[in-house]
């Protein structure tokens, strides 16, 4: 089976050939520019590789309901030219191939379910902490959908006590996002999250934000992994941190083994690591490949 796979994030997007093993045998990067840019070298890249299938995985928000008009466009994002873009479509005219289309979040969550972090379990949450926060979840052995697509980014943490930051959400100001992806951590301390120590109280106001999303996430949804990644949970000193506040937080409330016992095998790294979201969209386009087939 040879499949192709696009992770599109804010920054950059990723191509790929891959197959139903989770094997990715080739992939490039370019930056994400205009979608007539970035379309051009989709096509290029894809032309004359005989993919049997594409699986995309993007930055949103975008319509996946299947039975919209718009579905397969990306909707209301700020980022200039791609707000009503229709990606599927415009793919759809270049390669006739069946496409799976979903969040990157969902994606990733996707591809750490069949072949990562949470192989073998039927759900799973995945945050990216990057320069965004996202959230894509699978439970019950499917992607949760339903009004629109989850948006757990956006959900409102109670505020740490120390902290004077007003957020930087351009929608909520002091959001989840607006309070912990990468670009406030700049905007509150003044430097970079990689140039702050790992022992600077940084780190501990992350963790409190973070570990309360997680919290929260247990309590709702009770997923049977969740994995943290994207550029910020590369400080390796947060995890543990995250670990401790959610600990803290459900109080002996949850008493089930695995957070009783092994918190350090149910909150975790991403299995795939940086592949994680180009592995979902390979997925979800050996998905949309055996969907069409029967
Ligand atoms: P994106 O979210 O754009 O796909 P990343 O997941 O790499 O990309 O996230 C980028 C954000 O993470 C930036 O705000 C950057 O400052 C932050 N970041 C990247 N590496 C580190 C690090 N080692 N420590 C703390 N923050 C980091
Ligand atoms: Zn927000």
């Amino acid at each position: 089976m040879r499949i192709g796979a696009i992770e599109g994030g804010g920054t950059k997007f990723v191509c790929g050939i891959g197959n139903e093993r989770g094997e990715i045998e080739d992939r490039i990067s370019f930056p994400t520019e205009s979608p007539d840019v970035v379309m051009g070298r989709i096509i290029d890249y894809f032309m004359g590789k005989q993919v049997e299938a594409i699986g995309i995985g993007t930055f949103g928000p975008i319509d996946i309901d299947p039975s919209s008009h718009t579905y397969g466009y990306v909707t209301t994002t700020p980022k200039p030219g791609w707000s009503g873009f229709p990606f599927v479509e415009t793919l759809k005219q270049s390669f006739d191939v069946p496409m799976g289309w979903d969040t990157d979040v969902n994606a990733a969550a996707y591809g750490e379910s069949v072949w990562g972090a949470a192989a073998g379990l039927d759900s799973c949450v995945y945050f990216t902490i990057g320069t965004g926060i996202g959230v894509g979840v699978y439970s019950e052995g499917r992607l949760v959908h339903g009004l629109a697509h989850p948006e757990g980014g956006h959900i409102l943490p109670r505020r740490h006590p120390d902290d004077r930051y007003e957020g930087a959400c351009p929608y909520h100001g002091d959001c989840l996002e607006g309070l912990a992806a990468g670009p406030s951590l700049e905007k509150r301390w003044g430097v970079k999250g990689h140039e702050l120590p790992p022992d600077h109280p940084a780190w501990a106001m992350e963790a409190h934000y973070i570990g309360q999303a997680v919290t929260s996430t247990i309590l709702l949804l009770s997923p049977k992994r969740i994995i943290l990644g994207g550029g910020v949970m590369q400080q390796k000193q947060l995890l543990p941190l995250v670990r401790e506040e959610v600990r803290r937080n459900l109080n002996g409330y949850v008493s089930v083994d695995a957070i009783v016992n092994g918190i350090n095998d149910y909150i975790v790294s991403p299995g795939l690591g940086d592949n994680a979201a180009l592995c979902g969209s390979l997925a979800l386009g050996v998905e949309a490949f055996n969907r069409r087939k029967h």
